[in-house]
């Protein structure tokens, strides 16, 4: 049989909840709690006659993110009411934006491509039921906390797209700090909306919109899924008819209740709140040049940066740069390692001109020491400062470039900084690390193996001079491999040269 082929459309709708000291109408705490209806008020319960009051802290959260991917902050918006009759709603209707969103288009540029926004819209977050098996429980204390809603335009072409898409929005918001963007924890929660069509075919066919995709691997794992079950029914011959909502129950698709259409919300202005416009923006002392200038080197700039500068590979400018944090580390210790080479005094030329003779040495021992070593000591999500500072490291990495130390007692001096979290200096006087600067120990050894290989010894100086590696193979078994081979190797030609 002939298989056609499909091509896949995807847009994703993601809810993100904004990190601010309180919700998005009332005092409330915005924070995390076990206790159920804790954070709770009038205004976030909708009692009658309360009226909400606008954080401006969301707003300028809310802007930075759509400065930072490059939408169009609107000229004039408000807020609406969007009406549904569901218990999550104390209110009866939702405040969000409807026809004039905050932020409208915007790029999300990807390794595997971009893509672009349709728009980005302020909203309120709902509470969270609890269904048991007779009765369901509600905690409001998440109803009021302050939302975007980012929504893609139809565009993305595969499941793995899709997520790469969602982890580098991640890592943008992160590096924001606008929001911990904690998929597990609800902090960031996307749908997806999946339709397959002919190759060629422009039209667009009813889609599935998979609810509640709450991490990454759902999100890959959903899309797949629904791709292989919308193929078989275009291979059937029998496409989808109709527009579908499903959840996911960590294998597969499941058809849900189907959801109100538009028209069904009545959406309505919010008439207890101001337009957001340039007025309000002057009001509440929001300028948009000074967030535009305070925003941060975002990941995608950092990393294209880091391989320009420091002459990093792809994968390792990625891993560096994964938090603002660690890429933050990295370049407190490059900037350490600069400063020791500069000062040297055997070192001539500008300070531009040695940096760049020998930033290849440093840069090479930095990421050996730092992602074979140190990050593999790290635990998941840890950051490395706290446990050895930047310029500790560096100092490690010095000793390293002089050749004080052996690769594998490297590694031990490491591991004790690291779980001591003291200093090199105090790391090797406190501990019993015997090192290669212990020469006279070396120079016995070195010795002792020229005097039992008097054959090897003739045949280097009959200008064999590969069989040199033998003597020092000889050394490092004696030494147990506490010494460095190359230093190794310098001291047995010297000794017999003399
Ligand atoms: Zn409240
Ligand atoms: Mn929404």
């Amino acid at each position: 049989m002939m298989t056609k082929n499909y091509e896949t459309i995807i847009g994703l709708e993601i809810h993100l909840e904004l990190k601010t000291k309180s919700k998005f109408f009332c005092n409330c705490p915005n924070q995390e709690t076990d206790k159920p209806n804790l954070n709770i008020c009038p205004i976030c319960m909708g009692h009658p006659g309360v009226l909400p009051v606008l954080n401006r802290e969301v707003i300028i959260k809310a802007l930075k993110l759509g400065l930072a991917l490059n939408g169009e902050i609107a000229e004039n918006c408000c807020f609406d009411r969007k009406n549904y009759f569901y218990p999550d709603l104390p209110k009866g209707y939702q405040i969000s934006q409807y026809q004039l969103p905050l932020i409208k288009g915007g790029i999300v540029e990807t390794d595997s491509g971009l893509v672009h926004l349709e728009r980005i819209h302020l909203e309120e977050d709902t509470a969270k039921l609890f269904h048991q098996k007779e009765s369901t429980l509600i905690d409001f204390n998440r109803a009021g906390i302050p939302l975007v809603e980012i929504v893609t335009n139809p565009e993305i072409k595969n499941a793995i797209h899709a997520k790469i898409f969602l982890e580098e929005l991640q890592k943008i918001i992160r590096y924001l700090e606008i929001s911990d963007a904690d998929m597990e924890k609800g902090q960031l929660r996307c749908d997806a909306n999946i339709s397959l069509r002919p190759k060629g075919d422009k039209k667009l066919y009813p889609k599935t919109e998979i609810k509640n995709l709450n991490s990454f691997k759902a999100v890959e794992k959903a899309l797949s899924y629904e791709i292989n079950r919308q193929r078989k029914l275009w291979e059937k011959g029998n496409p989808p008819k109709y527009q579908i909502t499903s959840g996911w129950d960590g294998y597969k698709t499941v058809e849900q209740r189907s959801k109100e259409g538009e028209k069904d919300y009545r959406y309505f202005p919010e008439p207890d709140l101001p337009p957001l416009d340039k007025k309000t923006f002057k009001e509440q002392g929001i300028n948009l040049e000074f967030l535009k200038k305070g925003l941060p080197e975002l990941p995608t700039e950092k990393r294209k940066r880091f391989i320009e500068e420091y002459g990093f590979g792809n994968s390792e400018a990625e891993l560096l740069t994964e938090t603002k944090k660690r890429a933050a580390y990295v370049e407190k210790v490059i900037s350490e390692l600069r400063a020791w080479l500069i000062s040297l005094e055997t070192v001539e030329g500008s300070e531009q001109e040695i940096w760049q003779n020998n930033k290849g040495k440093f840069i090479k021992l930095l990421l050996k020491w730092l992602i074979n070593n140190l990050l593999v000591l790290q635990k998941k999500n840890q950051e490395i400062d706290f446990k050895v500072t930047p310029e500790n490291f560096a100092e490690f990495i010095i000793l390293m470039y002089e050749k004080k130390l052996a690769n594998n007692l490297g590694q031990q001096v490491l591991n004790k900084m690291y779980v001591t979290e003291k200093d090199v200096d105090r790391v090797l006087k406190e501990y019993d690390f015997k090192t290669v600067e212990d020469k006279l120990e070396l120079g016995e050894i070195i010795l002792k193996v020229i005097e039992d290989n008097p054959e090897i010894v003739k045949k280097i100086k009959k200008g064999k001079s590969n069989v040199i590696k033998y003597l020092v193979g000889q050394v490092m078994k004696k030494t147990q491999g506490r010494a460095e081979p190359n230093i190794v190797q310098e001291l047995i030609e010297k000794e017999l040269k003399s």
